[in-house]
């Protein structure tokens, strides 16, 4: 085949497939041709701006609140909070005890009791509801810290942030409270140490967490340490020092004693509940005290205090054996009769706010708190 022949015979195939085989088919079988279909589509498919304006609305979309403002202290109604920010909550009204629910997050307060405890965890927030003929109200650092809401105080209303979110102070990852079983325990609280140097848990059953009491629901609820009892001498003049680092979460400075009348009458509340002393009076009875959240879910508290360390306000990180205050008898039958008489303090500890001694025999309640305390 000549060269001429050749040209011929090309010729002959480009017609040949520019006749008979579709266009659209070799469109698709050419590489080339592919290829712009992908910037097509980046060009054709939307850019993602127009969600991210879209999202933003969503996040700061707030509900408007009504408010008061008593003593420079925002409020809220509760039942307000409830339908804006679709949240439930429960008082009973024999313990004193609030509980709010926001999904899995529950808080709970307690009545003339500055505290706030976020799934078991006690924040540094003072706070307390304000309960009025049938009306609760809660303040605003309450729907801040507790339920994650950006509150935004405008001069006649409040706006509230619709979304919550973790706050800062919140703890997340609960751990499993080993209840019940006394190596566990032991082990779960081994970073704790003794509250007052030189002092050894307890020889006296009825100073034991578990102990028999006429009132306060017929239980003792912490640990005693009396002069007699501890190994070393005890009275007003003998530092309280933390178990444990921490964050203080109360601090009754402003702690007023009650008068004699006023302690019997409180008490007698706790006789007509059927023995079943208030929580919230049960609170009274603490006296001036200190509490301190530690890692773990771990809660300690130091009552019936004569005094409190200057610096040892809510929101303060401590160090473990920092003092605290000072060992006193307030809020006790000796307390408010203004005498020296049974000066001890009472150390409480709570795991998520759940008292840890169901269960054990005082001798298993003593060979824990010596394993974790007396070292
Ligand atoms: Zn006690």
């Amino acid at each position: 085949m000549g060269k001429p022949s050749l040209l011929v015979a090309v010729a002959i195939l480009v017609v040949f497939l520019w006749l008979f085989v579709p266009f659209n088919l070799l469109n698709q079988h050419l590489p080339w041709h592919r290829e712009p279909v992908k910037p097509q589509e980046q060009t054709a498919s939307p850019p993602p701006r127009p969600e991210k304006p879209e999202k933003e609305e969503r996040l700061s979309a707030k509900v408007e609140v009504p408010f008061r403002k008593e003593e420079g202290i925002v409020t809220f109604r509760l039942s307000d909070l409830k339908e804006k920010l679709r949240i439930d909550y429960e008082y009973d009204a024999r313990e004193g005890v609030l509980t709010i629910r926001q999904g899995k997050v529950q808080l709970t307060m307690l009545r003339e009791a500055p505290v706030l405890s976020r799934n078991g965890v006690y924040l540094p927030v003072e706070a307390y509801p304000i309960i009025r003929k049938g009306e609760i109200r809660i303040p605003a650092v309450v729907v801040e810290e507790g339920l994650g809401r950006q509150v935004e105080i405008r001069e006649d209303r409040a706006l509230i942030e619709q979304n919550a979110s973790v706050p800062a102070m919140a703890e997340t990852g609960r751990r499993e409270i080993p209840k019940g079983d006394a190596r566990a325990l032991i082990d779960y609280l081994s970073f704790l140490d003794t509250p007052i140097q030189g002092a050894r848990v307890s020889t006296k059953d009825s100073h034991l967490p578990g102990a028999p009491r006429p009132y306060r629901n017929g239980v003792h609820e912490g640990l005693d340490y009396f002069s007699w009892t501890s190994g070393i001498s005890i009275d007003s003049r003998t530092p309280v020092l933390a178990v444990a680092d921490g964050v203080v979460v109360r601090a009754d400075h402003d702690y007023q004693e009650m008068s004699e009348a006023e302690r019997n009458r409180y008490l007698s509340i706790g006789v007509q509940n059927e023995g079943q002393t208030p929580q919230y009076i049960l609170d009274k009875m603490r006296g001036r005290s200190v509490w301190i959240q530690h890692e773990k879910g771990v809660l300690s508290r130091y009552c019936h205090l004569s005094s409190i360390q200057g610096d040892i306000t809510v929101g303060k990180r401590v160090k473990k054996g920092e003092v605290i205050g000072y060992v006193g008898n307030s809020g006790t039958s000796d307390g408010v009769k203004r005498s020296n008489a049974g000066m001890h303090l009472h150390l409480d500890l709570l795991i998520y706010g759940e008292w840890l001694w169901e269960g054990f025999t005082p001798a298993e309640r003593r060979h824990i708190l010596q394993s974790v305390l007396d070292r």
